[in-house]
């Protein structure tokens, strides 16, 4: 079969390989859709996570099975299924513990273009069918649900994990994909006010649909004092970092008041250390919490996400700006993540039936 792969850190191309074959609790899956990340970008472009070689990119995907092993009891061949980009060891550890996403290491649920093969390919692998798979309703496109295997779980944890008391102000900092969708999980975790921080007019106008009640330009100034100078000289009760460099920490503590909570789902892609503002941060003492969380996998997760976009609580498809038609088209969907015009974002693969 043939994929496009990390080919080393900077180079990507298309290659050969077998197709993965199928343990007993396994699944192999023929993808419909498949978007590409700005996670794919960090892992090649910045080489976040070390070198890789010829390993097949992409995590989000939604696709038919192909192949089931003989232990798997709730899937079959022929099933349209929404496909997490996290996909845990749901026996390990850290899943028991309640932290399912680091299974075995450290982001040990990511394991999609990290320690395996991804899905930007004619099929690909997933661990533990029947916990890691969930149905694509008919009612939902291929390319939307694959809108939610990361980019709305990612934002919606990002906001579950704020504390956002009901009523409580939040201020999103980067409004990309996930910045939205962290809007959107906001909106439903009952904020009042939504400060989303960004510039580009594709996404302003989303973040606005998902639920953002003001709009602050990061260009215009700076983004602790035009969120102070909004809330009367407070901050936040709640601050989701969703996109920025290493000083975006800055920024984000400094929009935060005392008693709220800094919820990082940004991949820091370069670096060693990131800096915190000692005085905001009141010395280390003003009960301003930093949590960060990698996007939650499983079955039950992407069904819950699925009833939130059928209950019409919220269009997973306004993510989507660009549409491409056949795997060939792979590679020009992954340089545009890269590239990012300002028109973009998200694009999209579909792939015929
Ligand atoms: P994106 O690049 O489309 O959006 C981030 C936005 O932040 C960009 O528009 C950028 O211009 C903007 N930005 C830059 N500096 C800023 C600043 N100082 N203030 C406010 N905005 C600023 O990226 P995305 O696809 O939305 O992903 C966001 C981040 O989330 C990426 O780092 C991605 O790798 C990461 N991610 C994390 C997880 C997870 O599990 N935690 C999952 C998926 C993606
Ligand atoms: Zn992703």
């Amino acid at each position: 079969m043939k994929g496009l792969a990390m080919k080393r850190i900077n180079e990507i191309g298309w290659i050969e390989k077998d197709k993965p074959s199928c343990g007993p609790t396994d699944a192999i899956i023929r993808p419909l859709a498949i978007a590409p990340c700005t996670s794919d970008v960090h892992t090649v472009w910045e080489g976040a996570i070390g070198d890789r070689h010829d390993l097949i990119l992409g995590h989000e995907a939604v696709g038919v099975v192909d192949e089931v092993g003989d232990q798997v009891k709730v899937f079959k061949k022929g099933d349209r299924v929404i496909v997490p980009a996290i996909t845990p060891d749901w026996g390990s550890d850290a899943a028991q513990r309640g932290f399912s996403s680091q299974t075995n290491a450290p982001l040990g649920g990511w394991k999609f273009s990290n320690d395996k093969d991804g899905s930007m390919a004619e099929y690909f692998h997933v661990n533990e069918a029947d916990f890691n798979l969930a149905y694509l309703p008919d009612e939902m496109t291929p390319e939307d649900a694959c809108m939610m295997v990361d980019m709305w779980s990612t934002g919606f944890m990002g906001a579950e994990n704020a504390n956002i008391p009901l009523g409580g102000n939040v201020a999103v900092l980067g409004i990309g994909a996930v910045g939205l969708s962290a809007i959107l999980g906001a909106k439903l975790q009952g904020a009042a006010r939504i400060f989303a921080v960004g510039t580009r007019p594709v996404s302003v106008k989303v973040a606005k649909e998902y639920g953002a009640t003001d709009i602050i330009s990061y260009k215009d100034g700076d983004t602790g004092e035009q969120i102070k100078a909004a809330t009367n000289g407070e901050g936040v009760d709640a601050v989701i970092v969703a996109g920025g460099g290493p000083d975006i920490l800055i920024d984000a503590v400094n929009c935060a008041r005392p008693g709220s909570v800094v919820s990082n789902i940004n991949y820091f892609g370069a670096g060693d250390t990131l800096p915190i503002p000692r005085v905001a941060w009141g010395f280390g003492m003003a009960d301003i919490d930093i949590h960060t969380g990698l996007c939650p996998g499983g079955r039950t997760r992407m069904e819950q996400l699925t009833a939130l976009a059928l209950t019409g609580r919220g269009d997973p498809g306004k993510l989507i700006t660009h549409r491409f038609e056949g795997l060939e088209n792979l590679e020009e969907a992954l340089l545009l993540m890269k590239d990012k015009p300002k028109d973009l974002i998200k694009p999209v693969v579909i792939i015929d039936d």
